[in-house]
């Protein structure tokens, strides 16, 4: 009985199966995350390729399932557990002793589309110690974090997740290599993490509500959408931030890079 509610679409190909194994980049070495194992199909392709798998699945009778299909297999531990809750180093630490040590992990995951943002950010934000995530998304969520400035996809996540990674397309995905089929296009990404973020940020709250100030009205000037945005300052001092960042006060918040961005911020926080 599939819940469509924890969606539940199964990837049944293993042509696809195979494309995440590749980018993964694994080695018997490697221990890799798995989030929401479902039938376990990609589970079983991961255990004979890293070292060591952790498969953290939400549902209650899946996980009994994939229990018992494991329990055979070493090298798989099945955590009935919420991906949005769980602390993904300790459950790595705890993988049974091995001569390599177990960081960085990667991770892969296969979630329902509707977490897939807020787990991005999570896993992003929380600074767990893996080196890289492939993940199957929906299409456009793919165009969103890929997308450069001044194009419509461009915006908060593209520069959230830039910020932290290194975005690349593996695959686009159709519908038909699911059980049962979703109704939209997917697309199978890896974000491989910055040693370092992508730009120097002093203060990066500050920076993320100057990005998120700039996308919330799109299409008004930057001079207008940030002097709307309660981040402080008055509309002539927003000029003369913005000029003295030398960005043009006119431009849209949707054309600049994540480089402006940054200057932006910073000067805003030593204008504070
Ligand atoms: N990866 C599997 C595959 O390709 O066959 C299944 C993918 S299915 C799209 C999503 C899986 O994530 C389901 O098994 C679902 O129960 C599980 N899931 C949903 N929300 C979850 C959460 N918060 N934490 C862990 N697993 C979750």
């Amino acid at each position: 009985n599939i819940r469509k509610s924890l969606g539940q679409n199964f990837l049944i190909e293993p042509k696809f199966i195979q494309k995440i194994i590749d980018a993964a980049g694994l080695d018997q070495n490697k221990v890799v995350v798995e989030i929401g194992p479902g039938i376990g199909a990609l589970t079983q392709a991961l255990a004979t390729h890293a070292g060591y798998v952790i498969a953290v699945e939400i549902d209650q009778g899946l996980t009994r399932v994939l229990k018992e299909i494991f329990a055979p297999v070493s090298n798989v531990t099945i955590v009935h557990g919420d991906a949005m809750k769980v602390n993904f180093d300790q459950l790595v630490a705890e993988v049974p002793h091995r001569q390599e040590p177990p960081f960085p992990y990667k991770i892969v995951a296969n979630l329902p589309y509707y977490i897939t943002t807020p787990m991005i950010m999570r896993l992003l934000e929380e600074g767990f110690q893996f080196s890289s995530l492939v993940l199957m998304v929906q299409r456009e969520v793919a165009q969103r974090i890929m997308a450069h400035p001044a194009t419509k996809d461009y915006g908060a996540l593209s520069i959230g997740v830039q910020y932290h990674c290194s975005p690349s397309l593996v695959s686009l995905v159709p519908p038909t290599v699911f059980h049962p089929r979703p109704e939209v296009d997917s697309a199978i990404i890896k974000l491989e993490k910055r040693e370092h973020p992508a730009v120097h940020v002093s203060d990066e709250r500050l920076f993320f509500s100057l990005v998120k100030a700039a996308f919330n009205q799109r299409r008004k000037t930057l001079l207008n959408a940030l002097s709307n945005s309660g981040l402080l300052l008055s509309k002539n001092s927003w000029q003369e931030v913005l000029i003295e960042s030398g960005i043009d006060p006119q431009r849209r918040g949707e054309t600049l890079n994540l480089e402006e961005f940054a200057s932006l911020a910073n000067l805003l926080g030593r204008k504070r």
